[in-house]
């Protein structure tokens, strides 16, 4: 007996060795290297073997669609992972995503939130979960899941905390990848203030020309407005957004009826869609919610002004409201529906990125591509969420939800 005992200690001893050598070797690339994927993937493998599991993944919200993805995994392909998402409801990681807590599931498919949607997809078959929240110094982004212990074992308390130790790497290479982004934001802006400012150029350069037919001159000069137009939006969209990410949106939440604000919005793009012989509906119901009042102006303009300018000549949109009921709160959510050309699937998970315009979208109408992002920071300052559905030729929804009064 002593002696099974010491060999025991022995081996645990040598896997707690091989445990800490392997978190050093990610703590090393983690201030060294901007390849975050290559460490995602070392992440992964190192939770694989160090608990010894079959498999294990890191799984990612995707603000635009609301769901989880997958991020990187042992044996899930990347073309196999684009296709799988995970919704935070009725799935263990989204419970776990959603309380912010570590959780073991000894027997998945007798756990009522155990989705097995995805095993079916990748033909395996889900044992047993040991799961927990990855978490940036502000939020949670995601889950890191350790899947069917190996030789018939239960997880352990020291898997929690190695796998909580290697989710922490892996939220900071995530941020540290977020940053670096970052830093291109101003160089990006720099970019895109440049076409503007040529425009800009070359209007001046044939206003002044001598030859240049009188009747031109009126198409240079609504050409500049619309140039130093875009410039303007673009630079207070972009001080705007730098505010937010700096941690400065401050909030003056106040209670009131949604009906008022949502007419208040559409009188306001009401010429810019007659133009269009778009039509907006409003919902028939009214609710009261608890928000700041102009921000949320502010997301309501945004979304309409999309759905207006990336509609079809006399199309319509629909604003309507749901009343959705969470754990903690309850929310409603608005939904901004458009009959327009829609985002083709690929494009849509870059939707809330600085500066992105879908490309075969870019000449349809002026823009900056900041105008969802301030959605997005606007409405997470909230406790909401804002995402997602889109159809090529048929329309996109955008769904923001916003809390309740009592
Ligand atoms: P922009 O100022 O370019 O409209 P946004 O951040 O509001 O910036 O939107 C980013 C991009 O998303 C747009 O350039 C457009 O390509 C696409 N988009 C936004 N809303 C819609 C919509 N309702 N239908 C189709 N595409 C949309």
């Amino acid at each position: 007996m002593t002696h099974t005992a010491s060999l025991d200690d022995a081996m645990e001893q040598k896997n707690l060795l091989e445990q800490y050598k392997r978190i050093i070797e990610i703590n090393q690339e983690l201030g060294t290297t901007y390849d975050h994927v290559s460490l995602l993937r070392k992440i992964v493998f190192a939770a694989k073997e160090l608990l010894d599991t079959e498999v294990a993944s890191i799984l990612l919200l995707d603000n635009a669609t609301g769901k989880l993805h997958f991020a990187m995994s042992t044996n899930i392909k990347p073309h196999e992972m684009e296709e799988i998402t995970i919704p935070l409801e009725g799935s263990i990681a989204g419970w776990i995503f959603t309380h912010g807590e570590p959780r073991v599931i000894a027997n998945a498919a007798n756990d009522p939130n155990w989705n097995k949607g995805v095993d079916k997809e990748i033909d395996f078959v889900t044992r047993n979960i040991l799961g927990v929240p990855m978490r940036t110094h502000k939020d949670v982004i995601g889950v890191v899941q350790a899947i069917n212990k190996k030789h018939n074992r239960d997880f352990t308390d020291n898997d929690i905390v190695t796998l909580r130790t290697l989710a922490s790497q892996a939220a900071m290479a995530i941020e540290n990848a977020r940053l670096f982004q970052q830093s291109d934001f101003i160089a990006e802006l720099v970019h895109e203030l440049r076409t503007p400012l040529a425009a800009l150029k070359t209007s001046t350069t044939l206003l002044k020309r001598s030859d240049l037919p009188e009747t031109k001159r009126g198409d240079i000069v609504e050409t500049m407005r619309g140039e130093t137009e875009r410039l303007i939006n673009l630079t207070n969209e972009f001080l705007d957004v730098a505010r937010h990410e700096s941690g400065r949106i401050s909030l003056n939440a106040q209670s009131f009826a949604i009906k008022k604000l949502l007419t208040e919005a559409v009188d306001i793009v009401a010429q810019q869609a007659a133009d269009k012989g778009v039509i907006i509906n409003i919902a028939e119901e009214d609710y009261t919610v608890i928000v700041d009042r102009d921000k949320i102006k502010q997301v309501l303009l945004n979304l309409l002004t999309n759905a207006i300018k990336y509609n079809r000549e006399n199309g319509t949109i629909n604003l309507l409201l749901e009343v959705i009921e969470g754990e903690e709160q309850t929310m409603l959510q608005i939904t901004v529906q458009d009959s327009g050309f829609g985002i083709a699937r690929e494009h849509q998970k870059n939707m809330f990125q600085k500066f992105y315009r879908v490309p075969t979208l870019e000449n349809v109408a002026r823009g900056t591509g900041l105008g969802l992002v301030l959605c997005k920071n606007i409405i997470e300052a909230h406790g909401g969420r804002i995402w997602l559905e889109s159809e090529v030729n048929v329309g996109s929804k955008f769904f923001i939800t916003v809390p309740l009064a009592d």
